[in-house]
């Protein structure tokens, strides 16, 4: 089979490392990858946002199946022109990946499906907004509509922050993605993410997940595309899973059924649970980044058969082999980020890193420049691992960091801290 991969981060290597495992997988391309990816894969410059020249591309390679790993490909109907000029594809039609493209179409979907979410008004105009804070108060949550690389949202501590948010996005901070905002109560609880497949019909659940999304250690500090990541949550019990399952995901994925939208590839579904009961935060129409480098890290080779059955309508008969096992992502950031940042850093001994099936250093801001590896992102590399225990997991996901030779990298040395004080107790 001849794959291709849309991507260049992170979660885009670790997709291809389990899609290279898998025998089935003839021939990997990944557009536009990374200089990670491209030690295991071929790798093609590419508008992935551009449907005619994707579509090309797969032609002109004799492309048997699509994997579409971030939104915007998504949200510009990539999908859409792949499955119309007959190819077989992993990702959400347009009409479907509003669930992330849109917040006020997952609102309205969850308030038909009866999911449990955060109150919620939507408004176009400054005035009445701020009539609706007044009267909720603070905290609350204010989100522009559309995509905003995860900047439009505001979780406002006071009323005068809420207003000045409102006031931000309407004033056109996003562009177009903030003409319209949703404010939402604000929730309590802890997160987690939930990652199920959705071939239209069946629902698969494939793995949980915790992001530290903080630049600094003890989640302190500005917000980040995501520090590093775990898996499972240990907040995710069977009895909360169930219930997330049941109350959200299953309604949910059944009323984008019965709108002649159906929904197809992986749901990220972001949770906030309170005394055990799940509420929903957020739908992504895609795998999160770091949280694919531990899903991947765990479901291996398996990840491409069930990418292809969800493809092919085909998830009824699938079942995920589990093991009892826990993974962790450790994020190597460039100096400044997630505010200015250089590139270009040398990035050394990568060469002799003890890499194995059960311990990868993902890339995701690289390039290749004079046969050497520079940094050439924010978030550069991901080092992950998988073991028996979380603490084993962590050890090992360090032991790769602190084999890099590059001494401006940030990273933190408390990824999945609250899950380890949990197994301790
Ligand atoms: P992402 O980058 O994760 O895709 P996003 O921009 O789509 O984010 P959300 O996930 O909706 O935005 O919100 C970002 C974060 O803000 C959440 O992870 C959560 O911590 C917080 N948040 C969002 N909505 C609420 C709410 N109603 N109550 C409390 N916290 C919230």
């Amino acid at each position: 089979m001849n794959i291709l991969i849309l991507g260049g981060g992170g979660r885009e290597h670790a997709l291809a490392w389990a899609v290279m495992q898998n025998p089935k997988c003839d021939r990997l391309i990944v557009a536009p990858g990374n200089a990670g990816i491209a030690q295991i894969a071929e790798c093609a410059s590419l508008d992935t946002e551009d449907a005619g020249a994707v579509v090309e591309l797969a032609e002109a390679e004799a492309i048997d199946f699509v994997i579409i790993g971030p939104e915007a490909p998504l949200a510009a109907g990539v999908a859409d022109e792949l499955r119309d000029a007959g190819l077989l594809v992993f990702g959400p039609s347009r009409e479907a990946a509003q669930l992330e493209a849109s917040k006020r179409f997952t609102k309205e979907i969850c308030d038909a499906a009866g999911a449990p979410t955060a109150g919620w008004a939507r408004f176009d105009s400054a005035a009445p907004a701020h009539a609706h804070i007044a009267r909720i108060g603070a905290p609350i949550v204010v989100k522009a509509d559309g995509l905003a690389a995860g900047k439009g949202v505001v979780v406002a501590e006071t009323e005068a922050d809420a207003i000045a948010a409102v006031d931000d996005m309407l004033g056109g901070a996003f562009g177009g993605a903030g003409a319209e905002v949703v404010i939402e109560e604000f929730m309590t609880g802890e997160e987690a993410s939930f990652f199920v497949l959705c071939d239209g019909e069946t629902v698969l659940p494939i793995g949980t997940a915790q992001d530290h999304k903080r630049i600094g250690e003890g989640d302190t500090g500005p917000n980040t595309g995501g520090m590093g990541a775990y898996s499972p949550a240990p907040v995710m019990t069977d009895a909360v899973t169930q219930a997330a399952l049941e109350r959200i995901v299953r309604p949910c994925m059944a009323e984008m059924a019965r709108r002649g939208t159906p929904y197809q590839g992986v749901l990220y579904v972001g949770l906030m649970i309170e005394e055990g009961a799940p509420r929903l935060v957020e739908f992504n129409a895609r795998f999160g980044d770091p949280e694919a480098q531990v899903l991947m890290m765990r479901l291996g080779a398996q990840a491409l058969d069930l990418m292809q059955a969800c493809a092919e309508g085909r998830l009824a008969e699938m079942r995920v082999n589990w093991a009892e096992d826990h993974a962790v992502c450790v994020v190597m950031a460039a100096q400044g980020y997630p505010g200015a940042y250089g590139k270009g850093d040398v990035i050394g001994g990568l060469e002799t890193l003890p890499e194995s099936s059960v311990q990868m250093l993902f890339h995701a801001g690289t390039a290749a420049r004079d046969g050497k590896i520079v940094s050439a992102g924010g978030r550069v590399l991901g080092a992950t691992a998988r073991a028996d225990t979380l603490e084993r997991a962590c050890e090992m996901a360090y032991a790769l960091c602190d084999a890099v030779d590059w001494p401006q990298a940030v990273f933190r040395r408390d990824i999945a801290w609250r899950a380890l004080g949990r197994e301790d107790n």
